[in-house]
């Protein structure tokens, strides 16, 4: 059934795809209210300093270029081949997003959405139970109860639809065995962080024994990092071979294919030391703030044994997991494996590519859940799967609209120009 303006939607988050969704819904004439739990761009703020490997022009929106420009004729975007850091990205692109006339007054900071719900129904009231006579209201007609932290203070938002891009990256994996923190895990305090390490916080590791945790992008990006501050450096991963992260073929990303083939030299030539086949079972903090991580090395035909490795400091990148609290409440079927919902999650889980660009978004009907009208977009329509481009998003925002305007044609980027190079 589609959603006639004006319908109130509710985004979670202001991060790049809740903004796009909210400019996309606001230029279709939808009431929009974004809660941001922090700033504009609070995520991305943490890894401001990281260079993209995707261009500019996969990075932005025509309909977002479209409302700065007119915003701001004079505004400078980066050039459609540069891969700016986060923050110039933010700075350059997603701020001023924010600032356009079509979405400025719909933007709440500060705003933490702590829990969605139904009005009246709750989460064990199915419309099926209903006896076809009773005039009780089904729960797509029954509308959102969103309970938010706005500035400190807590109460009740009302909205037609919900749309969940609130991203992962609040909720970083622990680094125990099995995905669970590892005994001592949570009291290693500041001595094992989360996240890339910023500029400044790499001073600290000149010539200390810093240990990455993890075998993706991010931990790729902060081996080198700390590589080139001169720290020394381990690398620690589950995988079975020192070249946990390989090029790709021909990569249409260079800086993606740069940096794999940076820490490949790296690894080659012992630069950095690899602790492969690792599971970490037990974390100590010693007296002088060392971190020992108690470790099995599995995949051998030895028998097991606990080794101990110390570390002035280790940085755990093993990925992040999407919080499945806000809602609840509501009805949404999550896959067994990943978290994310479940049709586009079964989806994603034929696509075995480790090449992001090469894996598809699929039919619009993969973002629908049993909750009708709650649809999660963005990072966090992927769960824990890594993998999620900012451009998937936007095909996401396509189809979404689709579906709630029940128009199978309507596509608002199509009718603007694409980006050209300035
Ligand atoms: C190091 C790094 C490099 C990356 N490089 C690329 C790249 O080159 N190309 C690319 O396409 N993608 C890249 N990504 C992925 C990128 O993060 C996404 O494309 C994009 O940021 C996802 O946007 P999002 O809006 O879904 O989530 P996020 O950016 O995570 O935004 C979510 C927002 O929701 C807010 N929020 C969270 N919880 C709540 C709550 N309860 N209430 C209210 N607000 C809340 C957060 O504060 C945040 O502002 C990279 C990611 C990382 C970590």
């Amino acid at each position: 059934m589609a959603i006639d303006t004006p319908a109130t939607i509710l985004i979670i988050g202001a991060g790049p795809l809740g903004l796009e969704t909210a400019l996309y819904a606001r230029y279709l004439g939808y009431d929009v209210i974004v809660c941001e739990a922090g700033d504009v761009g609070s995520h991305v703020q943490q890894w401001e300093h990281v260079e993209m490997f995707s261009p500019f022009s996969m990075n932005a929106s025509p309909l977002g270029i479209a409302a700065i420009e007119s915003h701001d004729p004079d505004h400078q975007f980066p050039s459609n081949q540069q891969c700016t850091t986060g923050g110039q990205w933010l700075q350059q692109y997603l701020i001023p997003l924010s600032q356009t006339d079509l979405v400025r007054k719909h933007i709440r900071t500060n705003c933490r959405v702590l829990s969605v719900s139904r009005t009246w129904k709750q989460k064990t009231d199915l419309d099926t139970d209903l006896d076809q006579d009773s005039r009780e209201a089904t729960r797509e007609q029954d509308p959102f109860r969103i309970i938010v932290d706005e500035q400190g203070t807590q109460h009740a938002l009302t909205a037609d639809v919900v749309i969940d891009t609130s991203g992962v990256l609040a909720n970083p994996n622990p680094i125990g065995a099995g995905g669970v923190p590892a005994p001592g895990e949570q009291q290693a305090g500041h001595g094992i962080s989360y996240s890339i390490p910023s500029p400044d916080d790499l001073g600290q590791f000149r010539g200390k024994r810093v240990a990455v945790v993890g075998s993706g992008h991010s931990a790729t990006t902060a081996l080198l990092m700390l590589t080139e501050a001169n720290a020394l450096v381990t690398w620690i991963t589950r995988q079975t071979n020192e070249h946990a992260i390989s090029p790709i073929e021909q990569d249409p990303l260079p800086l993606r294919s740069q940096i794999t083939s940076q820490l490949k030299e790296l690894v080659d030539r012992k630069a950095i030391q690899t602790l492969t086949n690792i599971a970490i079972d037990e974390i100590k903090t010693s007296d002088n703030a060392e971190i020992e991580l108690g470790v099995y090395q599995t995949g051998t035909e030895d028998e097991l044994t606990l080794e101990w490795h110390s570390f002035d400091h280790v940085i755990g990148l093993t990925g992040y997991r999407p919080d499945l609290a806000i809602f609840r409440e509501l009805q949404i079927h999550q896959c067994y494996a990943t978290e994310g919902p479940i049709k586009l999650a079964a989806s994603l889980l034929t696509q075995s590519s480790d090449d992001c660009l090469k894996v598809e978004q699929g039919e619009r009907e993969l973002l629908i859940n049993p909750e009708l009208n709650f649809y999660v977009l963005g990072m966090k329509s992927y769960g824990r799967k890594s993998g999620f481009l900012f451009q998937t998003g936007l095909q996401q925002i396509v189809q979404l609209f689709q579906i709630l305007g029940d128009r199978e044609t309507l596509d608002v980027y199509a009718t603007f120009q694409k980006p050209q190079d300035g």
